[in-house]
């Protein structure tokens, strides 16, 4: 059977002007980065007149080892839509390179249902992930400067908050002393690397509607505190505007196509547990202005992507999703069940019924906020019909309706049911009915996100949480929106609870600002901010021949 990678070499890709054209995008609209990719070029007058295209939420069961293929199915149910004639836009987040070398497994879709050009959007793409590592690096060096030429913001050196980046998978650099060399060479402090998709600028870039709202929130970053524990902002060191300079092209959309041609926005790549992890506002709201119905998807399962979607994103949208469609699968269904991951190819619908209870609570989450919601069952060719038809029975009886998409196997032709599905949804009444209102505490948005969305009985806070949220009152940070950040194998915080753990509490440990983007991260366990590599990377299995072709990259 041929990869993904080998299937996307065989494609029949058009040249960017023609799927520009599709969306009526003229050329002077678009900047073409060769020619199966362009960036869209910011024109907040794009809109044609026309009504918002349907936004369609793809997202997920809670994840494990035996993969979803959210972004497969969210290709697949596109190109059924495209396949039904409706005029249908993708919108998707920008893999990070760092995974791509550490472990298998892309962000460009899978099988029939994949986005082209593959290989270059998992590598280095339009650029905008370099773009980004530099503005945030530039920001850092400044930061060190400032400190090294007679600290003039009074920053102390050990709290200061802006770490390094870079997009790579280094554990080795999580922990690292700077300044060493004598009194030439900067003031010596402990420092750190995050993975680039981990910065806040890309949280920024993802929430930005313009450049100005970029510099807007790029001052009201905090770098770090003075030795009287006051923020220190990048306001402060008046280098807002180089930096949004640095970002100038990273901001512009950039435009792909999907194997049977679908107009496809790939743009920014906010980490789904320390951020909002969905791909640009910019992005969204480009293809609902040119597309009618456009097809998104939230990282993790619905209780982190889903979540902050609804609750983050969505307001600063200005449009709320038609349709949630919520993808499992057989095969994580049983490991949620209990099944171990070499267990999964053998049939066993007693496992399944139990792991369905995953499913339930992904459900009843998704539910709460009163928009049609279905299930999109990813067909692998192991499952049977005797284990499909107790995920449709289960789902009905959620009142959810269920749908096999074979789109890995067949494209958009194995999935128009679903596609039917989903058309009629989107013109069914609803009543978007946000979690939390903007001014309800940290505490109470945090355990309105525990009980309703996770099934959990609250939230804990550690000590030094708590005295956090005493002083980010002082600041006006303590009714921010929260993201949490918890690991996104489980509902609970403990990532061996799988399936549907009851009676969990959910402790926060500590809680990071992140004011240019709006958030205050609330973090629970042990979320790595920088990863390292498996002891078997995939970087071992790539290579490139002497024409170019690439082999072994997913
Ligand atoms: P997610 O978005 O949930 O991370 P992806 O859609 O990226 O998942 O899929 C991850 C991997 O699983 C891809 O390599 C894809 O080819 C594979 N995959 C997805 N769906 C199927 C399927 N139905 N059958 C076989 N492989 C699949």
């Amino acid at each position: 059977m041929a990869t993904d990678i080998e299937i996307a070499q065989h494609a029949d890709i058009w040249p960017i002007e023609k799927i520009a054209a599709q969306v009526g995008l003229t050329a002077d609209e678009i900047e073409p980065y060769g020619r199966d990719k362009a960036k869209i070029k910011l024109n907040p007058n794009i809109v044609r007149g026309k009504t918002l295209g349907k936004l369609i939420l793809v997202t997920a069961i809670s994840p494990t080892p035996a993969g979803e293929g959210k972004s497969t199915v969210t290709v697949g149910l596109a190109d059924a839509l495209s396949l039904a004639g409706k005029k249908t836009m993708i919108a998707l987040r920008e893999p990070s390179l760092g995974p791509v070398m550490g472990m298998k497994g892309g962000a460009t879709g899978g099988g029939q249902s994949q986005v082209v050009p593959m290989a270059d959007i998992n590598l280095h793409f339009t650029g905008d992930f370099h773009a980004l590592t530099s503005a945030h690096n530039t920001l850092a060096a400044l930061i060190d400067n400032s400190i090294y030429q007679g600290n003039p913001h009074q920053l102390d050196p050990r709290r200061v908050l802006w770490k390094r980046v870079l997009d790579v998978n280094d554990r080795a650099l999580r922990h690292v002393t700077i300044g060493l060399g004598g009194a030439t060479s900067g003031v010596p402090r402990e420092d750190g690397f995050d993975i680039t998709v981990a910065s806040e600028l890309m949280a920024i870039l993802t929430l930005s509607h313009d450049l100005e709202d970029m510099k807007r929130r790029i001052e009201a970053i905090v770098v770090g505190y003075t030795y009287e524990r006051e923020p220190v902002f990048v306001k402060d060191l008046g280098v807002a505007g180089a930096l949004t300079t640095l970002l100038k092209d990273a901001i512009k959309p950039n435009l792909v196509q999907t194997l049977a041609h679908t107009p496809t926005l790939i743009h920014g790549g906010p980490f789904a547990n320390i951020a909002q992890g969905t791909n640009s506002i910019q992005a969204t709201k480009t293809a609902l202005q040119l597309a009618d119905y456009v097809v998104t998807e939230a990282g993790f399962g619905s209780d982190l992507g889903g979540e902050k979607f609804l609750d983050f994103k969505v307001p600063l949208l200005g449009k709320t999703p038609d349709t949630i469609v919520i993808v499992a699968t057989v095969r994580a269904l049983k490991m949620h069940g209990g099944k171990a991951k070499s267990d999964l190819a053998a049939a066993d619908v007693e496992a399944l019924k139990v792991g369905l209870l995953n499913l339930g609570q992904h459900l009843k989450a998704m539910q709460r906020y009163q928009v049609p919601v279905l299930v999109a069952i990813n067909r692998f060719v192991t499952d049977t019909p005797e284990e499909i038809q107790a995920i449709e029975a289960y789902a009905e009886a959620q009142g959810a309706k269920a749908y096999v998409a074979n789109v890995w196997e067949a494209g958009g032709a194995g999935a128009p049911e679903l596609a039917q599905a989903v058309i009629e949804s989107t013109d069914m009444p609803k009543n978007f009915t946000p979690l939390y209102a903007k001014d309800d505490s940290a505490v109470e948005k945090l355990n309105l996100i525990v009980q309703s969305i996770y099934g959990g009985d609250g939230v804990e806070l550690s000590d030094k949480a708590q005295k956090q949220l005493q002083q980010f009152s002082k600041f006006g940070w303590d009714k921010l929106p929260i993201i949490v950040a918890k690991t996104q194998y489980s509902l609970s915080d403990d990532a061996k609870k799988l399936g549907a753990p009851e009676h969990f509490k959910i402790h926060v440990r500590e809680f990071v600002p992140k004011t240019g983007a709006g958030f205050l991260v609330a973090l629970t366990g042990s979320i790595l901010t920088m990863p390292g590599l498996p002891k078997h990377p995939a970087a071992y299995d790539i290579d490139i021949n002497r024409d170019g072709t690439i082999t072994g990259l997913f």
